[in-house]
């Protein structure tokens, strides 16, 4: 999949972005300390947009954007951790590139892409398909970002906590609107499912929760 599709779709996002939100800039800049001492294979780059809406989504290229509410609510390292890992699956497995492409009714996997088809993927990208990845993309995001957090040993049951907030969350605004998606109950349970069948035990990250406890200063 070429990458400088994805590159362009990304600035298109973050213009996006900067047209209807604030970002938090010191946060900004600690969660990205954060991400580095995470040490994911590829490069990705995360902003703390000010909001009160309790979201964070991946945009294909490198940028990972997170709400600010979301942060707030946020209780552990491993849960920024989990978070982290899911959208970096996202980003990973190129979901959003696949996702405008089916969007399009394109199946694309050709690495050649006509000057037309680039065009027409790059304009119809907007950040409302990244907020809605369709649920098998999700599933892998999940079932991925537990792996991530074996990898490096920290506790996967900030996964398990994360999805229970998203639950709470949901549950109080009553959004429905997002058929497409496995129930977040659903999450929950094939969550709990792998973590009994992958048992580690976590270490300690002194690093990892030290720049939690900064970004939640
Ligand atoms: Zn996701």
């Amino acid at each position: 999949l070429p990458n400088d599709v994805a590159i362009e779709i990304g600035k298109q996002v973050r213009d996006e972005i900067d047209n209807n939100y604030r970002i938090d800039d010191s946060r900004t800049e600690i969660i990205n300390e954060f991400v580095k001492t995470l040490n994911f294979e590829n490069k990705v780059k995360v902003f703390v947009i000010k909001s009160n809406e309790f979201n964070a989504f991946a945009v294909p290229g490198k940028y990972i954007f997170i709400y600010s509410k979301m942060l707030d609510k946020l209780e552990s390292h491993a849960e920024l951790a989990a978070l982290l890992a899911h959208e970096y699956t996202h980003i990973s497995k190129k979901h959003g590139l696949l996702s405008v492409g089916r969007q399009l009714g394109y199946e694309i996997f050709s690495a050649v892409f006509s000057d037309d088809l680039r065009e027409e993927i790059i304009d119809n990208s907007n950040m409302e398909i990244y907020l809605n990845y369709s649920k098998e993309f999700e599933k892998e995001a999940d079932l991925n970002g537990l792996k991530l957090l074996k990898d490096k040993k920290i506790d996967p049951r900030g996964m398990l906590m994360l999805m229970k907030k998203i639950r709470k969350s949901e549950r109080r605004h009553r959004n429905n609107t997002l058929s497409d998606h496995p129930s977040t109950l659903e999450r929950i349970e094939y969550i709990e499912e792998e973590i009994e069948k992958n048992k580690y035990q976590p270490e300690k990250n002194k690093k990892l929760e030290e720049i939690f406890n900064q970004i939640k200063k």
